[in-house]
């Protein structure tokens, strides 16, 4: 709970502070209060607590104004979050209003925040996947952006780790690009699904359809009945905040765990503005913050400090963190802050028909979602013109078919007996992108929000080899499609822009090299090294892979690894 008796300059000293109570910021209390450490966590959102702050969780449609649909007032207003899919009316108030929190587009941008304890794991679609040695290898092996300094097996414990307290979904496929975890029962792919799965082995050698891999209690064990968390109920009303816990969200596991151990403060509504650094000790000693309600200036110290404001944000304190010894920056001894900013491709859709088992229908809804197809492409050899490859979205449903003619009995009649329609197929691409240092993040010199925060410039592109993803995505597909009888077979150009992906990362990159990277193996700045920086802003490259994984995987390694560095005094 916010502690607003910090008066004296011991009360606002801690051993860590975390900036940012989201997917990272919330393992990062977790891990640093359970080791005993006193920590603050910083959220420049408001408190959401788990339950009661779920104003919309059992509503049923007829009670929201809109059924569910977002007014045009509205649409008007934050045209930006009305782009993201989960932006509705039910979830609405996890988002952040366009016109509340202004950016600077140099390009178009969209840039879809939920600023809340909580962070954005009260939105995710919890789609959970580990990273491979073929994705930690890639930058080395084909020549992109700088080599990662870690391997899949210095994260393989750190990914078990996580899985277990956040409860994933999924079989043991047995595959080299998407390696298995410890998991809870998988959601089984429905009829056409499991045909579709059966037909791309028959006829395609070394790809794979699967079921989706997710953070949902299919199976709880006791860990999460210790969290106070159920099994799922495959309501698929997520988005509104779960009551029973089915789903991971920090809310409903890692806050409430870090304030079990009483030794949590957690400060909503502070705006972490800088890290505040001592050139004499070459340490950092604390964060700026603007209380967001009094706009007032307060100073907060600590040993170590965890910036987990999700990528840019975090990107933005670090280029706002500005002193004689760091003029650009912290840590930006190479100008390379800000840079390479990465993001996945998102803008293709490819549906059919199908009209076979149709003695089965789907019954209840899937969290999972449906099926995922890992990537294939340029997996053991370079076999197309463009580097890396995709990873897909898969599923199948029948819609019901409801004849609304006629007037009184008739139309009664009619509505009752709804018939279903054929297996509609449907895919989205989730392509890797080549981090660039083209595309980048700066402040504005002159510009300020409402907390005399620099607004934040933003200038990030696809490129021609997003496009040939693209089109490879189009024919393997339609081919795949094919070879398992679907028939009309549609592609549909996605004209979603760059963020609504909402997997943004890089620009303070982990490589071996402090010339050409911010951060090292552990994720410490190379120059300033008890700050540690573990959200998407530390990725050196993006793979296909859902990432918020492999976020709190590198957070509960690098918390372990601060730890024991104070313990050595190191730090
Ligand atoms: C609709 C949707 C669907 C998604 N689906 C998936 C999915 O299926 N799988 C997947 O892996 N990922 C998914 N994501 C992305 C996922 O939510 C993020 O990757 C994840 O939440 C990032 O964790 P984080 O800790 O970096 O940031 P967040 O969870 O965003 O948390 C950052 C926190 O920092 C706070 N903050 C920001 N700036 C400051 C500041 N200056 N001072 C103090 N606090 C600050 C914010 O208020 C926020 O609470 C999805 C996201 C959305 C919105
Ligand atoms: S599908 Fe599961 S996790 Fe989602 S709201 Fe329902 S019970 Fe909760």
């Amino acid at each position: 709970m916010a502690n607003l008796a910090i008066d004296s300059i011991k009360d606002r000293t801690f051993d860590a502070i975390v900036i940012g109570s989201g997917a990272s910021g919330g393992w990062a209390a977790k891990e640093f209060t359970e080791k005993g450490l006193k920590t603050l966590v910083l959220e420049r959102g408001r408190d959401v607590v788990h339950v009661k702050d779920y104003p919309t969780t059992n509503r049923y449609p007829y009670e929201l104004e809109h059924r569910g649909e977002m007014p045009y007032a509205d649409k008007q207003l934050n045209p930006i979050a009305n782009r993201c899919y989960a932006y509705r009316e039910d979830s609405a108030h996890f988002f952040v209003k366009d016109d509340e929190h202004p950016y600077i587009q140099d390009k178009a941008f969209d840039w879809i925040r939920g600023y809340q304890v909580g962070g954005k794991t009260l939105l995710w679609a919890r789609q959970t996947q580990r990273w491979s040695e073929y994705d930690f290898e890639g930058p080395a092996r084909d020549g992109f952006a700088v080599d990662w300094p870690i391997r899949y097996k210095d994260i393989a414990p750190w990914y078990s780790y996580v899985e277990r307290f956040v409860g994933i979904a999924g079989n043991r496929d047995g595959l080299y690009t998407l390696p298995d975890g410890e998991f809870l029962p998988a959601y089984p792919l429905n009829a056409a699904e499991d045909h579709f799965r059966k037909s791309v082995a028959a006829h395609f050698s070394g790809r794979h359809i699967i079921s989706a891999r997710c953070a949902h209690l299919s199976q709880p064990q006791p860990i999460h009945i210790q969290q106070g968390r159920v099994q799922c109920q495959n309501r698929v009303l997520c988005q509104r905040g779960c009551p029973f816990g089915g789903y991971f969200s920090s809310n409903s596991s890692t806050i409430p765990w870090a304030q079990k151990t009483g030794n949590l403060t957690l400060r909503p509504y502070s705006v972490a503005h800088s890290i505040l650094f001592d050139k004499e000790t070459g340490k950092a000693t604390g964060v700026k913050v603007i209380d967001a309600n009094t706009k007032e200036e307060l100073e907060f110290h600590a040993k170590v400090i965890f910036v987990n404001a999700a990528a840019l944000n975090t990107n933005l304190i670090l280029l706002n963190s500005t002193s004689e010894r760091f003029p650009n920056g912290l840590g930006n001894d190479n100008g390379l802050l800000g840079k390479y900013i990465a993001f996945h491709n998102y803008t293709a859709r490819i549906s059919a028909e199908y009209d076979g088992l149709l003695q089965y229908k789907t019954d209840g809804r899937n969290p999972a979602g449906g099926g995922y197809i890992p990537n294939f492409r340029n997996v053991h050899r370079q076999e197309t013109g463009f580097l890396r490859g995709w990873a897909a979205a898969f599923g199948a449903s029948r819609q019901q078919l409801r004849n609304s003619d006629g007037v009184g009995e008739d139309l009664k009649s009619n509505l009752l007996n709804a018939t279903l329609s054929n297996w509609r197929i449907h895919s989205h691409m989730m392509a890797e992108t080549i981090p660039k240092e083209s595309n980048w993040v700066w402040l504005d010199p002159d510009k300020k929000d409402q907390w005399g925060v620099p607004l934040l410039h933003i200038s990030v592109d696809y490129a021609e080899d997003d496009w040939q993803r693209r089109k490879d995505y189009y024919e393997q597909m339609t081919a795949m499609y094919e070879a398992a009888g679907f028939t009309n077979i549609k592609t549909t150009d996605d004209p979603r822009r760059p963020g609504n992906d909402i997997h943004e990362m890089g620009g303070v990159r982990m490589g071996r090299d402090p010339k050409t990277s911010l951060l090292n193996s552990w994720n410490q700045l190379h120059h300033c090294k008890n700050v540690y920086v573990t959200d998407g802003a530390c990725m050196t490259s993006t793979a296909t892979q859902n990432p918020t994984l492999t976020y709190m995987a590198l957070t509960a390694r690098a918390v372990d690894h601060a730890v024991n560095e104070l313990k050595s005094g190191n730090l």
